[in-house]
């Protein structure tokens, strides 16, 4: 019998972290285990607040998601598991992910293999991770900048009243790549365009999120314009969005926490693929247990930004290891985790 067991962390951001759309200090999320026999499955639900949900949500949800577990002897007919799962009701997909994950580490720690090798990715593909700069004061990023000497590009929020200054800024102490995140703050696509070409020359590799989330026809436009690859974050969740977002962006950005997780994020990377779209795999602010189940899909994928283990004080787990700003995926079986694995 699969036993799934849960309880709410508080993740605390080492810093406070401010983007366009507000700011924060810490993100709630509820860890999730499966049991069956000798093996433990680990899964974890961020929930930024933006999306709607919280702990109390996904208290609900997993409450009821134990009793459809129980009724399964083991996580073997995933696909038949995860649809009872998605159709206890609407919307929580992060809690929905924490229940994908957990049975995906289950599942390979059963057949004692590592979770990267049950998707096909190849370890060798592997794109190095962005490290994330929220909006801060130019003293406040600087320092951030030194914090990230681990990482080979950066991640920089922007939708300020003045973008250029943060770049600027950042340009001081740093040369590295820059992947640039308007998180939809850039409402007039004119000005939009021009600040584009201005970063295209400032070594910034691609543009997420310019636009408001459902002012797709500003996307389009700016996508045809733009000398740089834009990628849809908040306007694109799930699979069955694809389609409509398709051909307003050139790329998506696929997070485990949107899309319920690595079954469904594997298919939405495949079926990005096929229409020619960019893909990105991004995360929320999360322990490495989320980070590392992204990280066994992130060979699949052009761009990785997944850093949230790195910006948080009480990860209950060991940080993953970087390979030159890389995230080594390791040969132990299931999603890789180690430490001590206590939620406090
Ligand atoms: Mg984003």
């Amino acid at each position: 019998m699969l036993h799934l067991s849960f309880q709410p962390l508080l993740l605390e951001l080492r810093h406070p972290f401010r983007i366009a759309t507000g700011m924060r200090t810490h993100t709630n999320a509820v860890m999730t285990q499966i049991r069956s026999g000798e093996h433990t499955g680990y899964g974890e639900a961020a929930m930024p607040p933006y999306y709607g949900e919280n702990c109390d949500t996904a208290s609900n949800f997993l409450t009821r998601a134990k009793e459809v577990l129980g009724r399964f002897k083991t996580p073997f007919p995933i696909e038949n598991i995860l649809a009872e799962i998605d159709a206890i009701a609407p919307g929580n997909h992060a809690a929905k992910a924490s229940v994908d994950i957990a049975l995906h580490d289950l599942r390979a720690k059963q057949q004692n293999k590592p979770l990267w090798q049950l998707l096909d990715a190849d370890p060798t593909q592997m794109p190095p991770t962005s490290f994330t700069l929220g909006m801060d004061t130019p003293q406040l990023l600087r320092k951030k900048v030194d914090e990230s000497a681990d990482f080979n590009i950066l991640k920089v929020k922007l939708g300020s009243d003045d973008d250029r200054a943060i770049i600027r800024t950042v340009r001081e102490v740093s040369d590295k790549p820059i992947y640039a995140d308007a998180n939809q703050a850039w409402t007039n696509r004119e000005k939009a365009l021009e600040l584009i070409h201005w970063l295209a020359g400032q070594n910034v590799l691609l543009i997420e999120q310019p636009t408001p989330k459902d002012d797709l026809d500003s996307a389009a436009w700016l996508s045809e314009r733009s000398p740089l690859p834009v990628i849809a974050d908040e306007s694109f969740q799930r699979l069955h969005e694809l389609d409509r977002v398709a051909g307003a962006f050139h790329g998506v950005n696929i997070k485990l926490m949107k899309c319920t997780g690595l079954y469904e994020g594997i298919r939405a990377v495949r079926a990005a693929r096929q229409k020619k779209l960019k893909v990105m795999v991004g995360c929320m602010t999360e322990t490495s247990c989320g980070i590392l189940a992204a990280a066994a899909l992130a060979p699949l994928c052009d761009f990785a930004d997944i850093d949230g283990c790195w910006l948080i004080s009480n990860n209950p787990f060991d940080l993953p290891t970087l390979d030159g700003g890389k995230i080594r995926l390791s040969g132990q079986a299931g999603l890789g985790l180690t430490g001590p694995g206590e939620i406090r």
